[in-house]
């Protein structure tokens, strides 16, 4: 066992995003611009030997959870072989997906080794769901859910984002129907990482707000003992069902953080909103030893800002928006 990844404020990191690729066949609107993105160059993205290589390293520092996402992580070509290395690696795999094509690939991703889905889905009405993905795609999400849940891969989560004027009258259907259909929902505060640059406070719904809303139709308790998890869950009406919040913006929980992320072309980020990277790919390519670059996680690690700083002075958005980062 190698020293932990430990940053100047004595956070342990045992949490690993990996991103798989920073393509999606979704444009959510407040992801991606219609048209997408300049997609990274295929000969930049890690490829799997690489992928396998840096997690191993990384689990030899005492990460013991991998969530893989994106851009949409089920785009990635051989994913079920890539998801049975990684599983070898004895690192709890997780997967965040838009569920487009999880109806076809649930059961072999969970024969492969992951544990756990989180699914993506921000509204329930059909013609919304369109115009904010700009894809008619509701069908194939659901049906995503429904494979993920008969493959066994629970609790299957749903993740939604809720926006004023645009889904926030859904909050209490999406957990109506969440509680009806089983799967565990969390609602996730809109975040500054858009690639247009157009987050604003006041479209965001805070996680007061949320609260405020699903406590009109039901009683909502704390769950004790959150740990690093960023979501604070609450039993619905006594339980055992709970819904999640995680309040990023205005409940933030950088002072618990165990979460380091690894972009598709291979760059450290010690922060969903770090300006810098460090790049792993280039030594990798370089023929560093895994002494070497464990040293540079190291460094990237012990680097981390005590806190994001949204809504400080001076803070600036990453040029990377979450599609590229890995959200
Ligand atoms: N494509 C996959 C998906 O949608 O689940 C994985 C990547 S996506 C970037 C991961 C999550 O980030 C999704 O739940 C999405 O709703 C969320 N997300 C994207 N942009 C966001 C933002 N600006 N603030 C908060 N969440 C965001
Ligand atoms: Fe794609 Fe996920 Fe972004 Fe939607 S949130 S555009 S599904 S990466």
């Amino acid at each position: 066992m190698q020293a932990p990844l430990v940053d100047g404020f004595g956070r342990v990191h045992t949490d690993l995003r990996l991103s798989l690729t920073d393509r999606c066949n979704l444009r959510c609107t407040y992801c991606m611009p219609a048209e997408g993105l300049d997609w990274l160059p295929k000969p930049e993205l890690l490829t799997d030997d690489e992928m396998v290589r840096l997690v191993g390293i990384l689990a030899a520092m005492g990460v013991r959870t991998v969530r893989l996402t994106g851009g949409e992580p089920l785009l990635r070509p051989g994913l079920p072989g890539l998801v049975e290395r990684l599983a070898a690696l004895d690192v709890a795999l997780s997967l965040t997906t838009n569920g487009l094509g999880l109806a076809r690939q649930a059961q072999a991703l969970r024969d492969a080794g992951l544990r756990r889905v989180n699914v993506s889905l921000d509204s329930l009405m059909p013609e919304r769901f369109t115009a904010l993905t700009r894809r008619d795609r509701l069908h194939d999400v659901l049906a995503g859910l429904a494979a993920a849940k008969a493959a066994g891969l629970e609790p299957v989560k749903v993740n939604a984002v809720l926006m004023r004027g645009v889904n926030d009258d859904e909050a209490s259907d999406l957990l109506q129907w969440a509680l009806d259909e089983g799967y565990a929902l969390r609602f996730i505060e809109q975040m500054p990482l858009d690639p247009q640059h157009g987050w604003n406070r006041d479209t965001m719904l805070d996680a007061d707000e949320i609260l405020a809303r699903l406590g009109e139709r039901w009683t909502l308790t704390p769950v004790p003992s959150r740990g690093s998890a960023p979501a604070e869950e609450f039993y619905v009406d006594g339980g055992p069902a709970t819904v999640g919040v995680v309040g990023s913006v205005s409940r933030p929980f950088c002072s618990a953080c165990d979460r380091l992320r690894l972009t598709a072309d291979g760059q450290v980020r010690n922060c969903l909103f770090a300006r810098e990277e460090s790049d792993l790919r280039a030594p990798l390519r370089a023929g560093a030893c895994d002494e070497e670059l464990a040293d540079r996680l190291r460094v990237a690690v012990a680097g981390k800002k005590k806190g994001h700083g949204i809504g400080e002075p001076g803070f600036v958005q990453p040029d990377r928006p979450m599609s590229a980062i890995g959200g």
